[in-house]
This record gives C-alpha cells, structure tokens and sequence, in this order.
C-alpha cells in the first residue's frame, strides 16, 4: 500500500473554527488511478494538501509509502516530498526563463543528478508524452495542452510514488484534457505510477480506476470505474 490515511480530520482554527475534513479513511495501492471528486468548497484542497505534506492534519495520520511525513523535521521533509511525490497543478507552474527541457530535468537539478543520467531520463520521458520536439522551446512558445504535459514530465521524472494532481484539466479545453487523461492512463499502466488527482469534472474522473466523492469533508460516496485484473499491492 503506497498511502494509508486514517481517522484525518482538519480543523480550520480561528474566530470561528470550521471543520474541512471529518474522519476520512482511504487506502490506496500501488498503481492505483484515484480521482476525487466533490463540489466547491466540499474539502478537496484541504484533502490533497494533507496527503501531499503541506498542511498538517488536526488529527489522524497519513502514512505514504510506510512513512509519516509529519514526524519529519522540514529537511527530511523536503528530500521526502522530492523523492516520494510529483506534483501538477491547474496553472502548469512552468518556469518561463527555462526551456520545456530545463523545466523538466528541474527536480534533477535540484538532486544534484549527473548529465549523463539526467539526459537520458529526459530523453525516456519526453518520448512517452510526446513532446521530446517541443524540449528547446521556451514555455511561452507552446500551447496549454503541451504545456500540461510538460509539468507533467517534471513531476514523474524522479519516478515519485505518488502523482498528485490538482485539476489538472482545469484550464484546458476538452480535447486537450481528454489527451492529458490519456497520458495519465499510459503512465499509469507503462510505469505503474499512482495517481491521485482531484477533479470536479466527472467525465474527467471516469479515466480513474475508483473515484471517491467527497461532500462537508466525508467520503461520501466511492465508485469503482474498473474492474479488471489489475494487480495491486
Ligand atoms: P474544495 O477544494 O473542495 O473547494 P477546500 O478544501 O478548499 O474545498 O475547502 C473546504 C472548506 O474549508 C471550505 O468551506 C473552505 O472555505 C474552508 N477552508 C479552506 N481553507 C481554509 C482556511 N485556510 N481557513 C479557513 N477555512 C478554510
Ligand atoms: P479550490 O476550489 O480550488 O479549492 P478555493 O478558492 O476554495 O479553491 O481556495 C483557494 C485557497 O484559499 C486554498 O488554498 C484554500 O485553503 C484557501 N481558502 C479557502 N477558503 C478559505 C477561507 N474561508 N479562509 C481562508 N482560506 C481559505
């Protein structure tokens, strides 16, 4: 199991307190496709910050790849982050001073990876999303879509264990979101990556292996999308 979360609750304290999430449980395997899906203001920001490690639960633990990132001092937690997850947003947060490939091999860089190691995982990854044409551009030279699956290659290529995606299709238009889901589909199924993305989309979920919706920060309801013989662990 790559992320075991237990009893999480958030409390928002302040002049009025408010609770965001209320006792949520969920599990999810290795390779697994999860979308979560709920209405404005039903918790699903506060839910992906403390499964990513950035915003502490009031209680109840989150425990990724067996580990708890809140007993981490912020070191180790920034290393954690760096290794264990791969973050893409709805504003594509590209670097506009990079090229498309300076942007990707970033979280390299920042590992301080050599050459050798970080051109061919440029190489590999750019293939399997289609955009090893695009690695000179500047981010300004291309489109929305391309520019999704540009942050996309900089969030998998330190092979994290978990993709955090925060509606991703959120500024694209249908045809470029049903093309970003495709990729996601084939990351998933070519790398086994695991994929957790919040979407308030439907159709958008649908690509997912289970969908939970979450409503006044339950889980409320949890829709199996497919059923075949995927073998998680
Ligand atoms: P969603 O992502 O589903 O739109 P959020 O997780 O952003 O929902 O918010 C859930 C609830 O918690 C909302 O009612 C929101 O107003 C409230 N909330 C979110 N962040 C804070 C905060 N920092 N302080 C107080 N309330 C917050
Ligand atoms: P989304 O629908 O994508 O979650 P929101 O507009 O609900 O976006 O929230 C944007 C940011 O504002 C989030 O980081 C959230 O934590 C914060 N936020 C939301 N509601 C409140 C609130 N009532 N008080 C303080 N911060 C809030």
């Amino acid at each position: 199991m790559i992320l075991k979360v237990s009893n999480l609750e958030k409390i928002y304290k302040g002049k009025i307190s408010f609770k965001a999430l209320e006792n949520i449980n969920m599990e999810v395997c290795e390779g697994e496709f999860v979308a979560i899906m709920g209405p404005s203001g039903s918790g699903k920001s506060t839910f992906l910050n403390t499964i990513s490690t950035i915003d502490k639960p009031t209680s109840g633990s989150v425990l990724i790849a067996g580990k708890n990132p809140y007993e981490m001092n912020s070191k180790q937690l920034s290393t954690f982050r760096r290794k264990e997850l791969g973050f893409v947003f709805q504003q594509f947060n590209l670097v506009n001073t990079l090229t498309v490939g300076e942007n990707i091999i970033l979280p390299l860089t920042l590992d301080k990876a050599d050459i050798k190691t970080m051109k061919t995982k440029l190489e590999e990854i750019s293939e399997l999303l289609g955009i090893s044409h695009l690695l000179h551009k500047r981010t300004y030279e291309i489109s929305g879509g391309q520019a999704q699956r540009v942050a996309i290659a900089r969030a998998v290529i330190n092979e994290p264990s978990i993709l955090l995606a925060d509606e991703p299709t959120g500024n694209l238009d249908s045809k470029a979101a049903k093309d970003v889901m495709k990729l996601f589909k084939k990351l998933n199924e070519s790398m086994n990556v695991t994929i957790i993305m919040v979407t308030h989309d439907p159709n958008i979920a649908s690509y997912s292996d289970k969908t939970y919706i979450i409503k006044d920060g339950n889980i409320y309801q949890e829709i199996i999308n497919r059923n075949d013989d995927k073998n998680y662990k």
